[in-house]
């Protein structure tokens, strides 16, 4: 095996991070990651019907095949479904996030972070710091 400086487990945008940064600062990375996870995909629904569709499959292996083409249908299979409010209906313009904090509640610790798609609650600094402010 190849001499390496550092192995990150886990390919998430943590260990994406990660690697990144050690590579940055000069460093041999090896990154290994378990699964091979593709998507999200998002439909809009009016009903709380968490059952995936199978039927989706068909797309996305079209979809993976452009970049993927030893992909193997059979290999593929639905992971879990999830349902978010949205600030914005179905064709309007997106809506920007909202943070609200204690002078909205009036308790103290409270801060509600609203519409902030992943990863950006876990992955920006700036949030973040804006929550630990609030927070004090
Ligand atoms: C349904 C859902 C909705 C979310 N929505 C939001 C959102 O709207 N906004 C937001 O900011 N955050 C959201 N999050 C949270 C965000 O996705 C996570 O906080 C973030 O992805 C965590 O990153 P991570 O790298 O730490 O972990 P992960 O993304 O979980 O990555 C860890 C990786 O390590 C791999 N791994 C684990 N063990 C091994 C092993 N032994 N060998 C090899 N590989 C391994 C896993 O397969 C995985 O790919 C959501 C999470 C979920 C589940």
């Amino acid at each position: 095996m190849t001499d390496i400086d550092c192995l990150v487990i886990g390919a998430g945008v943590i260990g994406l991070a990660c690697a990144a940064q050690m590579a940055r600062q000069g460093n041999s990375v090896m990154l290994v990651e378990q699964q091979c996870r593709i998507g999200p995909d998002v439909a809009w629904t009016q009903s709380l019907d968490y059952r995936v569709d199978k039927s989706l499959c068909e797309g996305f292996f079209y979809a993976i095949k452009r970049y993927f083409p030893s992909i193997d249908k059979k290999k593929l299979f639905p992971g879990y479904s999830g349902i978010r409010p949205k600030f914005s209906a179905p064709g309007q313009p997106a809506a920007d996030f909202m943070i609200q904090g204690p002078e909205v509640y009036g308790l103290p610790g409270l801060v509600n972070l609203y519409g902030i798609e992943s990863p950006g609650l876990t992955a920006s600094l700036a949030i973040a710091q804006h929550v630990s402010r609030l927070s004090d």
